[in-house]
């Protein structure tokens, strides 16, 4: 049996007023979510833990079935295998920013996070730095790759490295970027606090004289003159889906970080054209693929993001609008996909109500429809109507197994 899982990021929300107290995905058209509620399971999940306000990142560790109390260990390791590169197990992984600051009584200060909101010139900062040598410690590799706008990634290796680190980004502007300390007692980690603190100052120094910079100068932008590091991580250990399941899965995510999470457990990574990360994806070309994606694979994973940045701008009409492209491509699965022998799962990672403009602990909902499946008597996929149906609450840890015993893959637990 095969099975797609669909996470729609930030989808839950709370009730607007302006939509006489519906959530958007109550308010919204929806025929397609809609009927698969009315052959499907409905319920609520709490992707951590009740009331647990979950990272994309955790929360989708913990739908794939791995405790992220457990596995995670930092935002940067999956942000750079989900750009596809290289990462040992052994190796310190950040995520980074071009950012511009400004010396200030030996302080540098961070003016702007991003350098501007027009940055262009990511790929030749990035190659300007990647290798870069840190004379006391030669021993150690840096690698740092652009992903897209003025992001990109870092990554430490060699001999004695820890991720227990802090951040140099301060996260808020106008603050001065931050030293990096170690947050563990080991040498390891004040070692590395130490090569990140030279690898700051370094860069520094070849992006204020890289040509670039004179270049934007001239043309009246801020200058990207430092990258600012969080999320130090390491690649954590995980047993693969093949592994724990016998699974050959797939994803098609819309942004590094989650493409990352499902290479690390091992899911093989499909471009699909149009899979913008954005309110602009082509939801239909997403589909298409997905369906595609069966013939070779047992599991795949789509990830659609725009719901959550409709609500991190706290825009509810943006929000609908993404329903109704999610939407779309649940239709295409209902043309194209044979729910006698396929499982469908439709849910999100968390809550972005578009009135708190962050995530939330509350609930998600979630349908599961194909064989085997227990349907109930909802016939509307939402907040509300999925909290009166017969899946009622589950974590997100559940999901697995309870797709997997769907799909006749589990053991008996005792005889
Ligand atoms: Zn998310
Ligand atoms: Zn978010």
């Amino acid at each position: 049996m095969k099975c797609v899982l669909v996470i729609c990021d930030g989808l839950g929300d709370r009730p607007i007023e302006d939509l006489g107290g519906k959530t958007p995905l109550e308010a919204a058209n929806k025929p397609n979510l809609d009927y698969l509620a009315s052959v499907g399971i409905n319920g609520m999940m709490h992707p951590i833990g009740p009331g647990i306000t979950p990272g994309s990142d955790t929360s989708h560790l913990s739908i794939f079935g791995y405790d992220p109390y457990t596995y995670y260990t930092g935002r940067g390791p999956f942000e750079a295998l989900g750009m596809g590169l290289p990462l040992g197990y052994e190796d310190i992984a950040f995520r980074g920013n071009f950012a511009t600051v400004e010396e200030k009584d030996g302080d540098l200060i961070v003016l702007d996070r991003r350098a501007g909101r027009r940055f262009d010139e990511g790929d030749e900062l990035a190659r300007s730095l990647d290798g870069i040598e840190l004379d006391s410690h030669a021993d150690v590799e840096v690698r740092i790759e652009h992903s897209v706008e003025h992001r990109c990634a870092v990554i430490l290796k060699g001999p004695h490295l820890s991720h227990k680190v802090t951040d140099t980004d301060p996260h808020t502007p106008r603050q001065p970027l931050r030293p990096c300390q170690p947050i563990s007692e080991d040498e390891a980690a004040r070692r590395t606090a130490e090569i990140v603190n030279l690898l700051t100052s370094k860069s520094n120094a070849v992006l204020s004289a890289h040509e670039a910079s004179s270049r934007r100068k001239e043309m009246g932008l801020p200058v990207a003159n430092a990258i600012l590091l969080r999320g130090a991580g390491v690649r954590p250990r995980l047993p693969s889906l093949k592994e724990r399941y016998g699974l050959r899965a797939a994803c098609m995510a819309g942004a590094a970080l989650y493409a990352g999470v499902a290479a690390s457990v091992g899911m093989d990574l499909l471009n699909v054209e149009g899979a913008t990360g954005t309110v602009e994806v082509d939801t239909l070309a997403v589909g298409m693929t997905a369906v595609e994606a069966l013939t070779d694979y047992d599991f795949v994973f789509v990830h659609i993001k725009g719901a959550d940045s409709a609500g991190h701008d706290g825009d509810w009409e943006m929000k609908m609008r993404m329903v109704k492209k999610i939407d779309g491509m649940i239709g295409v699965f209902r043309d194209n996909l044979d729910l006698e022998s396929t499982l469908l799962v439709v849910s999100a990672d968390h809550s972005t109500p578009c009135e708190v403009g962050e995530h939330t602990g509350d609930p998600v909902p979630i349908v599961i429809a194909g064989p085997g499946v227990r349907t109930d008597d909802i016939e509307e996929f939402g907040e509300r109507q999925c909290a009166r149906g017969g899946l009622s609450v589950i974590r997100g840890l559940d999901l697995m197994p309870m797709l997997m015993n769907l799909s006749g893959r589990t053991e008996k637990f005792g005889s």
